[in-house]
Formats: structure tokens, sequence, C-alpha cells
């Protein structure tokens, strides 16, 4: 029997242990984690994220602002607003809800961003910690809870396994092959200039497809018992929901897939909670460094 990733119950799991410790850091240190998103401009889809993650962080008993800046802003207010946040007691996570605008550079922002508040993984020397094992890295949310997904079938040691991750992004595919390999699997990263992709797949034990093409994984490509870890997110036509409407569906072909899988996430209900979860997570993490307290793990 293939096995259905419950992502809701699993971020829950881990929501419901970051109150805890938020509870215990409070009694113990008189301590709340603090959270900051900053929004840039009026993008309908991050402000439904943004809207999310505060209400995720104050069911977890942080202390949560919100800055929502027009989308007319100079980098110069932007890298400001950064400094005052890196510069604020009250504040150990920081957040810059992605994509920014196009006259913002990017990566310069993120950049600025405090690596010890950068709760998001997204600094290079995050990035570097993770990839070289030295020092503890805040790893980015979706690959951590994709992570935590596959342990919880496949347990730590990854040892002899095959891991195929379809795509190379910094945010997603990038991150999960460092965590794989952490673990012993052998990794192959593949990606949009991949020579055979479904002969490839079939070699994996583990399936992790982040690329943002609809259904693009077959039931072919799944070696029979695979975990088979579904990130992408894609908004198809559902004109049997009536005129005009739409759904959700992964990179996966999940019908087809789940026959051929061990076990496998769906879309909803899969990646997407475990990544609000382990943002929270990495919040509380943070407060405890800075109260020079030993953290939870996750
Ligand atoms: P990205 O666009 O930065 O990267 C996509 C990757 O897919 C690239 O490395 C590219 O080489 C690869 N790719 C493109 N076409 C390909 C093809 N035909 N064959 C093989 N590889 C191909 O995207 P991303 O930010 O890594 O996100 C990937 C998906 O995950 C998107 O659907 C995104 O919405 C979703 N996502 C979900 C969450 C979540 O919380 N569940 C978080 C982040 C991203």
């Amino acid at each position: 029997m293939t096995v259905i990733i419950d992502g809701k119950a699993e971020a829950a799991n881990v929501i419901e242990a970051v109150k805890t410790a938020t509870a215990q850091l409070k009694t113990t240190k008189g301590l709340m984690p603090g959270i900051a998103v900053v929004i840039v401009g009026e993008d309908p889809a991050s402000q439904v994220y943004v809207a999310s993650k505060g209400k995720k962080a104050q069911e977890c008993g942080f202390h949560s602002v919100q800055h929502t800046l027009a989308d007319t802003t100079s980098q110069e207010d932007l890298l400001s607003l950064v400094d005052t946040l890196n510069n604020d007691p009250s504040i150990h996570g920081i957040l810059v809800q992605l994509p920014l605008p196009g006259h913002i550079e990017e990566g310069e922002v993120l950049q600025a961003i405090d690596p010890d508040k950068d709760v998001d993984g997204f600094h290079v020397i995050n990035a570097g910690k993770l990839t070289t094992g030295i020092g503890t890295a805040f790893v980015p949310c979706t690959a951590a809870g994709s992570m935590l997904l596959i342990e919880r079938i496949r347990g730590k040691d990854f040892s002899g396994l095959n891991a195929v991750v379809i795509g190379r992004s910094n945010i997603v595919g990038k991150p999960v092959a460092s965590l794989l390999l952490a673990a012993n699997a052998t990794v192959t990263i593949a990606h949009s200039r991949t020579a055979d992709l479904p002969a490839l797949c079939r070699t994996a034990d583990i399936l992790v497809a982040a690329v943002g093409r609809p259904e693009m994984v077959k039931g072919d490509w799944v070696k029979p018992g695979a975990t088979v870890i579904d990130v992408g997110i894609n908004r198809i036509p559902a004109p049997e929901r009536g005129e005009g409407k739409s759904r959700l569906v992964g990179d996966v072909a999940f019908a087809q897939c789940a026959e051929i899988a061990g076990a496998i996430s769906p879309v909803p209900g899969g990646v997407g909670p475990m990544t609000i979860a382990l943002l929270m997570a990495n919040t509380l993490v943070s407060a405890y460094r800075s109260a020079g307290q030993v953290p939870p793990t996750f």
C-alpha cells in the first residue's frame, strides 16, 4: 500500500513543538521569539503568503511584525529597513518576501540580512554552512520541510540509497540535495539540460521534484517503492469545476505515480504546509541562540 505523506499532520506536529518551546523560552528567559516580514508591492500571491506567515507566528506565540512597503520603495530605503531590523533585539527572524520589484537588486537585499536572523536560509553564509557542514546553518524552509517528510518514511540515514532532485534553485533544489548528501544518499541533481530525465528518475529511491511544471513526472519515471516528494505548486485551469475555475497540482502526476511509489507527498497538503512550519521553527531556533540556550531540533 502506497503511503500518502500527510504534510498537514507533520506540519502540525512541528508547530506544536514550536509552541511548547516558545512557552518554555518565555518562562525561563522572559524572551518572546520575534519575526519581521517585509513585503514590497502588492503582488496578490505574496500578500496571501505574508498574511499566513503572520497568522502562524501569532499562533506560535511570537512577536510578529509586518512591514508593507510601496512598490516604488527604493533599494536604499529597503536596505535601511533591513539594517534597522538587524539591530532590533526583539526580532530574531527577518524574511523579505520574494519576488521583489524589478528595480530592486534581490541578491543585495538578501545578503544584507544578518545571517543569524536569516531564517529563510538564503544568505551565502548559511548556504556555505549547509554545503560544507561547518557550523549550524539556517536551512531554506521548503528544503528542510521536504527533508523532514523523507525522514518520516526513510529514517535519518540514506546510506546506499540513490536520490534524484529535479531542479537546481538556491531555494529548493540545491539545499535539498545538500541535506540528502549529508544523510549519506548518493545524490544526482537534474535540471532543464539533463539528458533522458525519465531514465535517471527510474534510478531514484528518493525522488524530489522542484521544477514548476505541472505533472511533469509520470508514473513510468518512478522506481517501484520509491519515496516521491512533490515540491511543485502549479495552478492549472479546471473547467470541470466551472468556467474560469482552476486547481493546484504539483510537478508529479499524482495518480499515476502513487500506483508505483512506496510513499508520495500530495499537492496540496504535502510540502506546502511544511514550509511555513519550518519558518517558525527557524525563528524559534534563532531566539534560543540569541538567549544562549540550546535550541530544540526538528
Ligand atoms: P525555479 O524556477 O527557481 O527552479 C526550477 C528548476 O527546475 C530549475 O533549476 C530548472 O533547471 C529546472 N527545470 C525547469 N524545467 C525543467 C525540465 N523540463 N526538466 C528538468 N528540470 C527543469 O523554481 P523553484 O523556486 O525551485 O520552485 C520550484 C517549484 O517549487 C515551483 O513550482 C514552486 O512554486 C514550488 N515551490 C514550492 C514551495 C512550497 O512551499 N511547497 C516553495 C518554493 C517553491
